[in-house]
């Protein structure tokens, strides 16, 4: 059991899943003390010096903090969109690798697809 335990949790996956968790939980601190301590009071400045974490309609004895809920959207809409330029980003990265060097060319007599190396062609015999 104890060994098992150890190949799951020392397999290469496991290990950049609790990376990706723990840069990931980190990360969502940055973000959140940005709205929070920058972009929300600014936010609040703009609409006339209200702050969304006060904002809040009591109903009866319920207190519905919507200020809370419309912070939590810009939370998540900030962290989406950063995320969405670091995977973009990543992909650019990535994608000459992928396209580099062919292994192919096309027969300019047949246009057929052959070796790139190929000096004479093995469909019309043609040389290249
Ligand atoms: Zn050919």
């Amino acid at each position: 059991m104890l060994k098992e335990f150890k190949d799951f949790a020392m397999r290469g996956n496991v290990m950049d899943l609790a990376i990706a968790v723990i840069i990931g939980g980190a990360f969502g601190k940055i973000i959140a003390s940005l709205v929070n301590d920058v972009l929300m009071p600014l936010i609040g400045l703009l609409l006339g010096g209200i702050s969304f974490s006060n904002l809040s309609v009591t109903v009866n004895e319920a207190v519905i903090a919507y200020g809370l809920f419309i912070q939590a959207i810009v939370d998540f809409v900030i962290v989406a969109f950063v995320i969405f330029l670091l995977v973009r980003s990543m992909n650019r990265m990535k994608k000459p690798e992928a396209a580099a060097e062919p292994t192919t060319k096309e027969c300019p007599y047949c246009f057929s697809t052959v070796p790139i190396k190929a000096t004479r062609c093995p469909n019309c015999t043609s040389q290249l």
